[in-house]
């Protein structure tokens, strides 16, 4: 991927059938259909937009949110909004967010009609009772179920999602989370750690004491036997939560990863490009509001710093296990990775987190199981 084309597009719709009690993004329950039907005017107009600086796109990334809960009718006019604006080629990536509750056979058939070639299935757990307790709205049948209708429709790129160190789950049910998922063989899985965002629900029945967070240990454990299942799958691990077979890491990601340039349309979206990052009103009715009365919604613009863009290469570097390219570095910042910060480097060395091979700096397996920690030491 040329790092400095203007290659990725994300479009976020943040609409639910309901809200998970963990979940932290910008998403709510769907409103009626005229809101919903405002709203992809308003992303239309957006993307139609003359200023934007949309071109070839090797990546295209519909989110949320729950972008399935759009009828068919609806992606249809994203995409052909997209396809008019921009070319993106039979080798571009073009990627989908599903939940199982909102797909059946006929929607995915059109999703692959319409030219995604890769479904990122909210998965989650295969455990109904872990399923019930998240305030997920599918259960494990229904999960496999989709996954199978996908495979049928023609997807040979599905991600499935699972999440782990969820209150009250045992490693013995984490393992069979991870069983039935290399069981059904998606060409990549996402692993994440349950985090407690502010302003969910379960981040104020922590708060009152009614749940607590999965223990340190317990939850070490789980990304450890994730890793080693994935492996023992034929899974590559290239981010710290992620896992692809080979040929199937996820290049919209790897971008983001990589600090590449892309364009976000819709509601709370950002976007970033040569060192400028802006991003949209989050609230969808505001959103909606903006574009109609002056076709942009704005609400927050920065210019990063050289400091700032720094500690993003390393930040973002790092959570790749295969950690940062020296010379590549060098070549985009003018010094090497070990320059920027040498303490921060010296204290992970010292400490068991960091090694250093041919110059290129990686996270340990230790240094990997505190990575938000480690990467917290580069803050400018
Ligand atoms: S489906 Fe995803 S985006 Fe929607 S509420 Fe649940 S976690 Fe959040």
């Amino acid at each position: 991927m040329n790092k400095n084309a203007l290659s990725s597009a994300y479009i976020h719709v943040p609409f639910c059938l309901s809200k998970c009690r963990y979940c932290g993004f910008n998403s709510a329950p769907s409103p009626g259909t005229e809101e919903i039907e405002r709203y992809c005017r308003a992303l239309e107009k957006e993307i139609r937009d003359p200023e934007s600086e949309i071109r070839d796109l090797e990546t295209v990334y519909f989110g949320g949110g729950t972008p399935t809960v759009l009828s068919a009718g609806q992606m249809e006019y994203l995409i052909s909004a997209l396809a008019k604006r921009a070319s993106f080629d039979r080798g571009a990536e073009a990627t989908i967010e599903a939940n199982p509750e909102t797909v059946d056979l006929e929607k995915l058939r059109t999703l692959r009609a319409l030219g995604f070639n890769r479904l990122s299935l909210g998965v989650q757990s295969f455990d109904d009772n872990a399923l019930r307790f998240l305030g997920r709205a599918h259960d494990s049948r229904r999960a496999m179920e989709a996954f199978e209708q996908a495979r049928r429709a023609g997807f040979d790129n599905i991600g499935t999602d699972l999440i782990h160190g969820i209150p009250g789950q045992s490693l013995a049910q984490w393992e069979n989370d991870i069983r039935k998922t290399t069981d059904l063989c998606p060409e990549h899985v996402s692993a994440y750690s349950l985090t407690f965002e502010p302003g969910t629900e379960f981040s104020a029945r922590r708060a009152a004491g009614a749940i607590s967070p999965c223990d340190e240990d317990l939850e070490a454990d789980m990304f450890l036997t994730a890793r080693e299942m994935l492996a023992g799958a034929g899974y590559e691990h290239y981010e710290v939560s992620n896992y692809a077979k080979p040929g199937f890491r996820s290049r919209h990601n790897l971008n983001y990863w990589h600090c590449g340039d892309y364009l976000g349309f819709g509601a709370g979206a950002h976007s970033h490009l040569g060192g400028r990052r802006w991003a949209n009103a989050e609230p969808y009715a505001e959103y909606s509001d903006k574009i109609e009365k002056g076709g942009k919604a704005i609400a927050f613009v920065e210019t990063l710093t050289r400091e700032q863009r720094l500690f993003e290469a390393v930040f973002l570097g790092l959570r790749m296990p295969e950690g940062i390219d020296a010379i590549e570095f060098r070549s985009s910042w003018g010094l090497g990775p070990l320059a920027y910060k040498p303490e921060a480097w010296n204290s992970l060395a010292s400490e068991g987190l960091l090694l250093v091979e041919q110059g290129n700096p990686r996270l340990t397996d230790k240094g990997m199981l505190i990575a938000d920690s480690c990467l917290a030491r580069f803050a400018p």
